[in-house]
């Protein structure tokens, strides 16, 4: 996935009798570049992760900046190649902090927003209307009038609303292309029976409609076919996308250049996962071949930000019952990693203290919530001996935990770090319980 002009390039590889890169053995491959091994502890970004634990607290997100910056700027400088308008996009609704707001854009990347909250952000990063596009299939009145470069139109009752609302705004349409594809049954987005889109034989009339009003412009198509596709071009939408914006421009009469193929590119989130193309090579292949008047956008979430992050949990309890399983308890759980419960998904877990050996006791990791499917890992391996007290790192984190976090059970949502150079930076705080009581009324009336 790192191409061969990654500045990490130089990273340990040697073994070294306490560490290097290699002491992580297959997990170095779903890890950022700069995690390494010290004395036996996780290091990223040239800072100690239990250090950090003890620093920030747990549970934390912790994520490698550089790595960050590096994946964005691939995409960035590999959509330069495209024809003019190419342009990559940061989904920001897989990791919504300012911070990383502020890094896409300084990579040369535009954000993709799904509310008003994710522009809110995008805006708070210093990232212009010129750079911001708005999709979602519901979006409310204020959401329509937000100033953007493009806006994505999910339905006909939305056109309706853009007519009603005399919005200004140059669009794109929303198209759910008839393919099946992705992962699991709700990441999936692009088959006919979708919330998502219109079906690509109402396109056209769609597009119609639109460009009937007098302050609408069409300027192009947009399809997601969903999350975790491992190889974008196999998904055939570039296939339906392009014909599609040929008979649009012919039936509007004006010219319409710009195709959106999505994000959705895929992440390694386990050792036995498969290698996807990095959404900087995704943009380069789908480049190649590509129609030299017509401006591609691609627009990943997942793939940019997934494997620069982990998080650190202490664990609290060991709880073994004879015959049966031993529980690993940490003092986070689904409030802050919702996907297993969710979607079943699946990590890697290690010890911060013991990076370089993996262990081989059978465990099941669990949080404090008050819920049987508060649950990490149905399965996991962690060596043998496990103290309370020791900080367990789940890999590849970065996407969509931070973004899913809850305060479930008033649990306050954990603080991200990024490091780099062995400094480290707060990029979000934690919750405090009184951040959420002091959204609350009082018995005495106040509030
Ligand atoms: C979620 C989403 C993305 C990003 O998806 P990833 O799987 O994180 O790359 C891109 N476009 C749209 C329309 C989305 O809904």
């Amino acid at each position: 996935m790192v191409p061969a002009d990654d500045p990490y390039a130089d990273v340990e590889e040697t073994p070294e009798a306490d560490g290097g890169r290699t002491a992580l053995g297959p997990l170095a491959r779903i890890l950022p570049p700069s995690a390494t091994v010290e004395g036996g502890r996780l290091v990223i970004g040239d800072c100690d992760a239990v250090e950090l634990a003890e620093r920030f607290g747990t549970p934390l997100y912790v994520y490698d900046e550089d790595s960050l910056r590096f994946e964005c700027r691939e995409l960035a400088e590999a959509m330069l190649g495209g024809p003019e308008g190419s342009q990559g996009l940061f989904a920001v609704k897989a990791f919504p902090a300012v911070a990383m707001a502020t890094i896409a854009r300084e990579a040369g990347l535009g954000i993709l927003c799904s509310t008003g909250g994710e522009h809110a952000v995008a805006t708070a990063a210093g990232i212009e209307p010129e750079r911001l596009v708005l999709h979602g299939n519901n979006k409310s009145e204020d959401e329509l009038r937000l100033p953007v470069s493009r806006l994505v139109v999910d339905s006909f009752d939305e056109i309706d609303r853009l007519e009603r609302l005399g919005v200004d705004v140059d669009v794109w349409v929303r198209v759910t292309p008839g393919i099946e594809v992705g992962g699991h049954e709700f990441i999936r987005t692009g088959g006919v029976d979708s919330k998502f889109g219109i079906a690509a034989a109402q396109v056209v009339e769609a597009a119609r409609r639109l460009a009937a009003l007098p302050n609408v412009r069409v300027r192009g198509l947009h399809a997601h076919v969903g999350s975790q596709l491992l190889v974008k071009e196999e998904t055939g939408v570039r296939d339906v996308m392009l014909p599609l914006l040929r008979e649009v421009a012919e039936a509007v009469g004006e010219p319409v250049r710009e195709v959106d193929l999505g994000g959705g590119m895929g992440l390694p989130y386990t050792v036995e996962d498969p290698e996807p193309l990095s959404p900087g090579d995704t943009a380069r292949t789908l480049l190649d071949g590509w129609p030299d008047d017509v401006a591609l956008t691609l627009e990943p979430g997942r793939a940019l930000v997934g494997r620069a992050g982990v998080t650190l949990h202490r664990i609290g309890t060991v709880k073994e019952i004879e015959g049966i399983r031993t529980y690993v308890a940490v003092d986070g759980g689904m409030s802050d990693n919702i996907r297993t419960p969710l979607y079943g998904a699946r990590y890697e877990f290690f010890l911060a203290n013991r990076a370089d050996h993996p262990g081989s006791r059978p465990v099941r990791i669990v949080g404090k919530h008050c819920e049987s499917g508060d649950i990490l890992a149905l399965e996991a391996s962690l060596p043998e001996a496990i103290s309370p007290g020791e900080v367990l790192v789940t890999a590849a984190t970065g996407a969509y935990c931070f973004a899913m976090a809850s305060n479930y059970n008033v649990v306050p949502r954990p603080a991200v770090v990024l490091c780099r150079d062995g400094e480290a930076r707060l990029a979000v705080r934690r919750e405090t319980v009184e951040d959420f009581l002091r959204l609350q009324a009082f018995p005495d009336g106040s509030s």
